[in-house]
């Protein structure tokens, strides 16, 4: 499980490597209500560490699923002025920010894939000021899970304790079975880093995936496009780690300049529905055809969001070696699943993928290639025999995967 001097040691690594928190600092924690234990800990650390206050906000995907269940659509697309407002005063004030992701992946599996999505929508567009604050690193922030129960039973249906089962997984992932976890952090981004270094002085006009099951996709790449891997800098100039564990380099693709098919390598968690067993067809960068053997609607009503969401807003590069990939392990959480394989996402390309892009307006990101919508929601395409081409500007090309790994 993760406790005792395990979680002590997970909340530090978070805390210093994550968010990076500074002294005098406050700290906002988005934790669910059945993991009281580990805000606990994360709080405690904070103020060690010097944090200013500790904000907890509790979720509760029972309580979500009573809300869907009773109350009416239109009830479902207001938003409260309090909570937009509640997430404003964390960019004004300078708070870091934890979301601990541990839903269960099939919560609302009986819910209409519809109410869901205005829902969805509706709060998404109105955090939009907060959620682009956070995606341009105007605040220091980390995404982490920790097993709840439910989630657990997905993962290991047939283990008599799953929910141990999980956490020595997430442990592993998170490198804590290691001697000096801090160390080995600061390793691991070191190498990440050599990679999107490589890649931002080659820049790629393109990259060409191909696999077996028909993934056979170009992606041109925005103008200006800027190569990322775990370590951030925030707008205040300090570096964070934006997701814990992370495994991949990630750009941004031109929103003009996607063609081809791409194939679903794993299914995909979204909103406590899955959809699984899909393919998408591009042309000019827009979505045309896609289906899915499960998670149709959910998948359409993913796409139909807005004008952003028909396309691409990231393309990432991870190998087959990736320690999450070798456990091959099926989190049923995209944190997780996006870091075992090769993945784009549909919707908003971060503002600092493009050089200089915290300073440019939306319409300029446009220009350049980078996309727009509420929404930022990513998916696994990286097979065991995923190949990854980047071909130049002048037409020469370079292996960069072969067999699903990294040939650089
Ligand atoms: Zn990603
Ligand atoms: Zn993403």
């Amino acid at each position: 499980m993760l406790t005792g001097k395990v979680l002590n040691e997970y909340a530090k690594l978070v805390l210093k490597i994550g968010v990076n928190l500074q002294k005098g600092q406050g700290l906002e924690i988005i934790c669910p209500v059945e993991k009281r234990t580990v805000a606990h800990v994360l709080t405690k650390t904070a103020y060690q560490l010097g944090a200013k206050i500790v904000n907890v906000r509790w979720t509760d995907q029972t309580v979500d699923k009573m809300t869907f269940t009773y109350a009416d659509e239109k009830t479902l697309t207001e938003v409260p002025k309090w909570l937009v407002d509640s997430k404003n005063y964390l960019v004004e004030n300078n708070f870091c920010y934890i979301a601990v992701s541990s839903e269960d992946p099939s919560a609302f599996k009986k819910i209409p894939a519809q109410k869901i999505a205005v829902y969805s929508k509706a709060r998404s567009k109105a955090l939009k000021k907060f959620s682009d604050t956070v995606m341009a690193n105007g605040i220091r922030w980390c995404v982490i899970s920790v097993p709840t129960l439910a989630w657990a039973k997905q993962v290991f249906p047939n283990e008599k304790n799953p929910e141990k089962t999980l956490s020595l997984a997430i442990a592993k992932t998170m490198r804590l079975d290691t001697e000096n976890p801090t160390e080995e952090w600061t390793k691991h981004v070191e190498t990440l880093d050599k990679r999107a270094e490589f890649l931002n002085q080659t820049q790629f006009e393109y990259l060409i995936f191909e696999n077996s099951i028909g993934t056979d996709l170009k992606v041109g790449l925005a103008d200006d496009h800027v190569w990322l891997s775990a370590k951030e800098i925030a707008k205040d100039g300090l570096p964070f780690v934006a997701n814990m564990p992370t495994e991949e380099v990630f750009t941004a693709p031109h929103r003009l300049k996607v063609d081809g098919v791409l194939k679903s390598a794993m299914p995909l968690c979204e909103n406590g529905q899955i959809i699984d067993d899909f393919s998408i067809t591009f042309k000019d960068g827009k979505i045309t055809d896609f289906c899915a053997k499960k998670g149709y609607e959910t998948l359409k009503q993913l796409i139909n969001t807005d004008s952003g969401t028909a396309r691409l807003g990231e393309v990432a590069l991870i190998g087959k070696n990736s320690p999450i990939a070798k456990s091959g392990i099926l989190f049923y959480n995209t944190l997780f699943d996006e870091n075992a394989s090769c993945h784009l996402a549909i919707g908003k390309a971060y503002p600092t993928t493009i050089k200089n892009g915290n300073n440019l307006s939306v319409k300029e990101l446009l220009e350049k290639g980078a996309n727009d919508s509420v929404e930022h929601v990513d998916f696994m395409i990286g097979t065991k025999d995923l190949s990854v081409r980047g071909i130049k500007k002048d037409g020469t090309e370079i292996v960069l995967f072969k067999d699903g790994e990294w040939n650089i």
